[in-house]
């Protein structure tokens, strides 16, 4: 028989969200944690908005090993922060909580490194002074921006909402003819919109004509199958990056930090594609 887990000695880290109880990470997180054999378990917090600073603190207290946070706490977050890294300065939220050995927390922002990771690793593309199309300007489109701006990319910006756009990079407009104009210049097309979660057609309002062999066409919505406009844009000759790849580099650069071993990421890809 099994011996019986958890015991007194188990660690927890988590994920904080509300809701969240759709979130990969738990999947991802044990099945990192039992491939390295270490004795902590992962869990999901539904934390409501209102509770969220009693709630990290009682959580840390009770010594937890670290946590993910994610919708709608990355940027109310800051406020349980006692340091944050340059990336969270820029972002302007975090993603990932770490408690120092002095019981001080760290706020880190591990999306930008996590869309940086997976990119190298499925289509490597040289950005420094190439053009790059952003589709969306919300909380992860801001993480890209700074990881782009990070290898020296031109980025360009089109939203539904065009001053949010203006924040983030050169605006570009949102009619069909000038997404496409834009995506014809870039040599990578990223959908950082929530737009084809849920759907099974191409959402109209990301470009396609334009895509082909030399473009690479990255979507962060993840689903466990590639999305309509990925399947479409790899259609066209187009290489593809989906948002599994960042969801789970995003995890290992928080695991490493929580843990302090290297991240195994085939068993947390395992872990993802399971769930
Ligand atoms: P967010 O801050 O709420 O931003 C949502 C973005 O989508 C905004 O640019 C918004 O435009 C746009 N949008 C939403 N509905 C739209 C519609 N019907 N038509 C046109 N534009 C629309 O959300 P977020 O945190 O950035 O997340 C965005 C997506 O990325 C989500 O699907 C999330 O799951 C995914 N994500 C993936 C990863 C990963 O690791 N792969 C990490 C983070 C997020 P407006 O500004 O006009 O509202």
């Amino acid at each position: 028989m099994d011996a019986p887990w958890p015991t007194s000695r188990t660690r927890f880290a988590g994920v904080i969200g509300w809701p969240v109880e759709h979130s990969l990470s738990p999947s991802m997180h044990n099945a990192a944690f039992r491939e390295m054999g270490l004795d902590w378990a992962y869990l999901a917090f539904p934390i409501h908005p209102d509770h969220l600073v009693p709630a990290v603190t009682g959580l840390f207290r009770a010594g937890c090993g670290g946590l993910s946070v994610t919708i709608p706490h990355k940027q109310a977050v800051l406020e349980c922060c006692d340091e944050v890294t340059p990336a969270v300065q820029a972002i302007g939220a975090a993603n990932t909580l770490v408690p120092l050995e002095d019981g001080r927390l760290r706020g880190d922002n591990t999306d930008a490194e996590g869309f940086l990771r997976a990119l190298d690793e499925a289509a490597p593309v040289e950005l420094d002074g190439a053009t790059v199309l952003m589709i969306g300007a919300g909380g992860a489109a801001r993480a890209i921006a700074f990881a782009l701006a990070g290898r020296g990319a031109r980025v360009r910006v089109a939203n539904r909402t065009a001053d949010r756009a203006a924040a983030l990079g050169e605006p570009v407009g949102m009619t069909r003819d000038e997404v496409e104009r834009a995506a014809a210049d870039a040599v990578l097309v990223v959908n950082a919109t929530s737009l084809g979660m849920g759907s099974d057609e191409v959402p109209p309002e990301l470009p396609l004509d334009a895509l082909g062999p030399g473009t690479v066409a990255y979507d962060i919505v993840y689903r466990q199958e590639p999305t309509p406009w990925l399947r479409a844009a790899g259609a066209r000759g187009a290489r593809t990056v989906d948002g599994l790849g960042m969801l789970l580099h995003q995890g290992a650069a928080a695991f490493a930090q929580w843990t302090g071993t290297e991240p195994p990421l085939d068993a947390m890809r395992a872990g993802l594609v399971a769930r």
